[in-house]
């Protein structure tokens, strides 16, 4: 598989440090309010690298943090008079509703910035103890000079990036791109003993200590949004590897951004949709399909009309899986035929085109065409009467694909499907033992419910109206 790599700006070819084996770190939120749309795409896009991976046979070891102590939060527990541990409660539970809704697989570890704290004291020391950071007032920063690779990741020189920085006045660094490590709290902010004082961490350090706890000092990919290029993760690298002496990551990856009107999605500027929000014009599985229908680097528009675009598409596999599963059931009996038989070796080419999209710094829009040639041929191949062996063999190879897209786990369509098959099934007793009245109340009963019901020499097929 070639993922583009930021650091060196390149599509490289992915070789893990351990054969079979990836591990995976991608920073996840700060926890003090809802998630927006924009915020969605890395968490799906980066859940469906994990799971082409698995598909392909690695172990996978996936760690995604919350950043449960910052500004932001300190300002929203002041705002609703509750304590910050609360409202990092309150948003982690509102995160994982919308991400499982979403179908975004839980991280192996989802480890907190204040559960690392002794692991974070100790990585600062390290780099206080090696020259690498120095103790200003109640604060530990970071000295950029002191790392001759700082600006590698963003393809930055240190001096430019120093010129072009704003001095603060009273500023008690160094350099103006030294940066906090550990901050002296002031009175009424969450705190913790250290060498240095009563502080809490900065941002940056929490991902390098976790990354460094949970998956080692070197790690096979980071990912995050663009925006985390500069100043984050750059600032992850000079404090693992000045404090490891070891390279930190081997692959970095960075989502485009969501825009709206062309302008980055985000809270800063206002012009953001929460998930939720999203989500109960559009359905959940709507968005996570919008966000495949774009490779993971290019920008990508919201808009209402690509929403509405992708719940029909949506549907269109969903009606395929449905048709297919029927007939899985409802099929003829016996061996498949000739046709039956040629038709399942061309499937294979349409994995192949799905894979070979992945395999190219996963091009999930191309690989969600693959998935539609494969609809479109195996729509064709019903036409007859196909047997049920076929029905299934087709079956598994479609959902083996929009498995690794993390596509049609609704369980509402489920349910739906089982409650309107299990209705047909009474309808088709009653008939069957003569009790007219009951079947039509059956039929009545469906056609309430939006279902059409048609007879087929397969027996009763539904759809929605
Ligand atoms: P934040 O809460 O701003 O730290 O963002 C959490 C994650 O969402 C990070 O990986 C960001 O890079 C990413 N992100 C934020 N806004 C957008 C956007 N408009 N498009 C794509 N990714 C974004
Ligand atoms: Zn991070």
């Amino acid at each position: 598989m070639r993922l583009f790599n930021t650091y060196s700006g390149k599509k490289e070819e992915f070789v893990p440090i351990n054969p079979g084996e990836v591990r995976m770190y991608t920073c996840g939120p700060t926890v003090y309010n809802y998630i927006h749309v924009g915020n969605a795409r890395p968490m799906i896009m980066f859940d469906v690298l994990r799971r082409y991976l698995i598909y392909k046979g690695y172990k996978v070891t996936f760690v995604q943090n919350f950043t449960d102590v910052d500004d932001k939060i300190i300002r929203r527990a002041n705002e609703e008079g509750i304590s910050c541990e609360e409202v990092a409660e309150k948003y982690i539970e509102e995160y994982f509703k919308d991400a499982d809704a979403l179908g975004v697989r839980r991280a192996d570890i989802h480890p907190k910035a204040t559960e690392n704290i002794p692991q974070i004291i100790d990585m600062v020391s390290t780099l206080v103890d090696k020259g690498f950071a120095y103790v200003a007032g109640q604060d530990v920063y970071f000295r950029t000079r002191a790392f001759k690779n700082y600006g590698n990741l963003s393809h930055q020189p240190l001096d430019e990036l120093e010129a072009g920085a704003r001095v603060e006045v009273n500023d008690i660094k160094e350099s103006p791109m030294d940066f906090a490590l550990w901050k002296g709290s002031k009175p009424g902010e969450p705190s913790w003993e250290s060498p240095w004082g009563p502080g809490r961490p900065g941002w940056h350090i929490e991902c390098s200590a976790m990354s460094n706890r949970y998956l080692g000092k070197t790690i096979d990919i980071h990912c995050g949004g663009q925006d985390l290029i500069f100043p984050h993760h750059e600032n992850e690298i000079a404090q693992s590897e000045c404090a490891n002496g070891c390279k930190f990551v081997n692959y970095w990856l960075h989502n485009g951004f969501l825009n709206i009107d062309n302008k980055k999605m985000s809270k800063s500027l206002n012009n953001f949709f929460t998930v939720r929000e999203a989500a109960e014009k559009f359905g959940y599985e709507a968005l996570r399909y919008f966000m495949l229908s774009a490779a993971y680097r290019s920008p990508l528009n919201y808009s209402a009309d690509s929403l509405t675009q992708a719940g029909a598409a949506l549907e269109r596999l969903y009606t395929l899986k449905k048709t297919v599963s029927f007939l899985k059931e409802n099929g003829e009996e016996g061996p498949m035929s000739p046709a039956e038989e040629k038709c399942l070796e061309e499937l294979g080419a349409y994995r192949q085109a799905f894979e070979d999209a992945m395999e190219d710094d996963m091009n999930t829009a191309d690989a969600l065409s693959a998935v539609f040639d494969m609809v479109r041929r195996i729509n064709t191949a019903l036409a007859g009467r196909p047997t049920k062996l076929f029905a299934g063999e087709c079956l598994k190879r479609f959902l083996e694909l929009t498995d690794v897209l993390g596509l049609l786990y609704n369980d509402s369509e489920e349910s739906l499907d089982e409650k309107v098959e299990k209705l047909i099934a009474d309808r088709q007793a009653a008939r069957k033992s003569r009790d007219f009245a009951l079947a039509d109340r059956i039929r009545d009963e469906l056609k309430e419910m939006g279902i059409i019901l048609e007879d087929t020499p397969q027996g009763v097929k539904w759809r929605k109206a």
